[in-house]
């Protein structure tokens, strides 16, 4: 009986089966976009992103140019001052101004967005001042980064994703966009929070798990519940740049694609 019903409805089905392999081709093509947007907080740091004068180790610039991979650079406003190179308790000078390295940082195809001007955190500085030196904070940095690169930054990293609400939401008014990791955000949306620099200080504290494997953990985390796109959020510190190379290559070897914050948004935020 079964048989006969198929025969007579064989070409609905084959109509069916052609409808369902379009399907799988879209489901197919769907997941094979897994992107990171790699991102940099806290610089322009020259050492970092130059390497030191003694060559230990490698380069964050080299490491992306080699991998061919566009990064995007939270930077702090106040850095982009002229001959500016850094702080100089923890940064070496290696003849190169955070001006100069952010100009290289757009020549090379690499974003730069707002990290604030004074890198204060906002909600405390909030209480003191007032939600308008919060809101001329973000303004100044971006200001700051305007007149470098020309371009206005459209996103803001809150340092240590501090914001009140009202701040944040009087900045997205102005028509910033703010990272997050806070989970009334779609998670796709939502910022990796590698703790690089938790592997700067005694790294005895924190010997459970390396860098490395505590981002891929996270990565896969996510990847459980079906979310093939990832915001990862460092800093520029000499320790991460060590471990890029092998965080890149692996992440290329799952199929990952690497992209700007910009370009991210525009491929994972328009989705619905
Ligand atoms: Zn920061």
């Amino acid at each position: 009986m079964a048989k006969v019903i198929l025969g007579d409805r064989v070409s609905s089905y084959k109509v069916l089966a052609v409808c369902a392999l379009l399907f799988l081709n879209a489901g197919a093509a769907f997941s094979a976009d897994k992107l990171i947007a790699l991102t940099f907080d806290d610089g322009p740091r020259p050492y970092v992103l130059f390497g030191t004068k003694d060559h230990a180790g490698p380069s964050l610039l080299n490491v992306l140019d080699d991998n061919g991979v566009k990064a995007t650079f939270f930077v702090v406003g106040w850095r982009l001052t002229p001959k500016t190179w850094g702080e100089r308790r923890h940064e070496e000078n290696v003849g190169i101004t955070c001006i100069d390295a952010a100009e290289q940082l757009v020549r090379r195809g690499h974003e730069l967005e707002d990290h604030t001007y004074s890198h204060i955190e906002l909600r405390g500085a909030e209480r003191k001042r007032g939600e308008q030196w919060v809101i001329g904070d973000v303004n100044r940095g971006a200001e700051a980064i305007k007149a470098v690169t020309g371009t206005q930054p459209h996103y803001l990293r809150p340092p240590d994703w501090i914001i009140s609400d009202d701040a944040r939401r009087d900045l997205e008014r102005q028509g910033y966009h703010l990272l997050t990791i806070s989970q009334q955000n779609p998670i796709a949306l939502r910022d990796v929070n590698s703790l690089d620099y938790l592997w700067t200080r005694a790294s005895l504290e924190y010997p459970k798990t390396s860098l490395l494997d505590g981002v891929l953990q996270q990565v896969q985390q996510r990847e459980k519940r079906g979310v093939y796109t990832h915001i990862l959020a460092f800093h520029e510190l000499s320790t991460t740049v060590k471990v890029m190379p092998e965080l890149i290559a692996n992440l290329k070897a799952r199929g990952y694609r690497f992209v700007t914050l910009s370009q991210y948004m525009q491929l994972v935020g328009a989705r619905p």
